[in-house]
C-alpha cells in the first residue's frame, strides 16, 4: 500500500502574517510619491499606500537587508503586503 504524501502549506501568498518589519524602518520610506491604492485598509478603512520600502544601512552590513514594494495603511499601522525583491 503505498502513502499519498501530501503537500501541505503550498499555498504561498504574498500577504504578510505576524512577519511584519518594524515601523520605524518602515516610515523613513513613506513619501510623497507614494502611490494610493483604490483599495482600503481592511482594518480601519483608510487609504492603503503603495511605496518602496528599504530597511536601514545597517540591515545589509549585517546581511539582513530587505527591499521591495510595501502595501500599507499608516493610520492604523498595518502592513498589508510586502514583495520581497532584494535580500542581502
Ligand atoms: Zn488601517
Amino acid at each position: 500500500m503505498f502513502e499519498l504524501i501530501m503537500s501541505s502549506g503550498g499555498n504561498d501568498e504574498d500577504d504578510i502574517d505576524d512577519g511584519e518589519l518594524p515601523w520605524e524602518d518602515v516610515e523613513p520610506c513613506r513619501n510623497d510619491q507614494n502611490t494610493v491604492l483604490a483599495t482600503t485598509c481592511p482594518n480601519c478603512g483608510n487609504k492603503v499606500e503603495r511605496f518602496y520600502f528599504k530597511s536601514p544601512d545597517w540591515t545589509w552590513d549585517r546581511l539582513c537587508g530587505q527591499a521591495g514594494w510595501m502595501e500599507a495603511c499608516f493610520k492604523c499601522k498595518k502592513q498589508l503586503k510586502f514583495d520581497m525583491d532584494i535580500m542581502s
